[in-house]
């Protein structure tokens, strides 16, 4: 793996890196030349992602994370600092989960669960390390959020996860605002349907129509979200940010 590519001497923190997107993103990451933090609730998933990595001659460490708790992500950002020495200047907000439901029969703490992670988290690793950034002065920071095409789509049975991914695209558009006169861009993707162990669950007759109703007529792989993700992470995107940026195949 390259240690001079486009991201190189950058430090890039990613949630939920033991798993689909977010482990894509460590990898592609990398593979530009920067040192990446897997941060997850899943320790042995992040470890096991850092370990492909530096099997790979890139520069990788994990670490463990609740998003949802602000102890915890304080806790990680601080493990962060002292690995490299260096603040995230790369922020990915992958960490997601789904508990889908019809509405009226939605338990309130799969509603709460979901708002926790999803939005919640995304604020807290979002706060937490712009902070780090500007303490640092750290110049050229981008963080990018997965929000997700259902935000739009805004399906039968995913009331909460749904309002969530609306929730990262309004959270994604008033941070740009607040971080960009610290040089900070923040952006978020809308995934279409992506083939990771978060849609492996979804039923083989909905993922049919999605694909039915998909122009390319596949599902996504996370490596095609990652490239994305690589492209708003480098100077290549200088002037974008703010920017919802939909990944979905042409679903719509
Ligand atoms: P995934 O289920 O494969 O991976 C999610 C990872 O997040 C797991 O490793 C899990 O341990 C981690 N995680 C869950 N809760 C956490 C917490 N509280 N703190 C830290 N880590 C936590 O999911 P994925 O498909 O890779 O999705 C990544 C992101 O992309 C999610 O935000 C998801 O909502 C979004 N997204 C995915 C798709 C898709 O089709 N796969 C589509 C649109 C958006």
């Amino acid at each position: 793996m390259a240690s001079c590519g486009i991201l190189a001497g950058k430090v890039a923190f990613v949630t939920g890196a033991g798993s689909g997107i977010g482990r894509a993103t460590c990898r592609l990451l990398a593979r530009d030349g920067a040192k990446v933090i897997a941060a997850d609730r899943n320790l042995q998933a992040a470890q096991e992602t850092a370990n492909q990595l530096n099997g790979e001659r890139a520069t990788a460490a994990a670490v463990e994370v609740d998003v949802a708790s602000l102890t915890s992500v304080q806790q990680a950002v601080a493990a962060a600092l002292s690995i490299y020495k260096q603040a995230p200047s790369i922020v990915v907000n992958s960490a997601g989960i789904t508990r889908d439901n019809y509405l009226l029969k939605m338990p309130e703490r799969d509603y709460d669960d979901v708002y926790s992670v999803n939005l919640k988290g995304t604020f807290l690793v979002t706060q937490q390390l712009a902070k780090a950034m500007i303490e640092q002065q750290l110049q050229g920071g981008s963080i990018i959020n997965l929000s997700s095409i259902v935000a739009k789509m805004n399906n039968v049975g995913q009331a909460n996860y749904a309002a969530t991914k609306a929730g990262v695209i309004s959270l994604t558009e008033v941070a740009s605002k607040e971080l960009g006169k610290f040089g900070i861009r923040v952006n978020c993707i809308l995934p279409g349907y992506i083939d990771t162990p978060m849609v492996a669950v979804v039923p083989d007759k909905i993922k049919e129509q999605v694909v039915q109703k998909c122009p390319l007529a596949r599902l996504g792989k996370p490596e095609e979200i990652a490239e994305v993700i690589a492209f708003l992470a480098s100077e290549k995107a200088s002037y974008v940010t703010g920017a919802a940026i939909e990944v979905t195949g042409g679903l719509k």
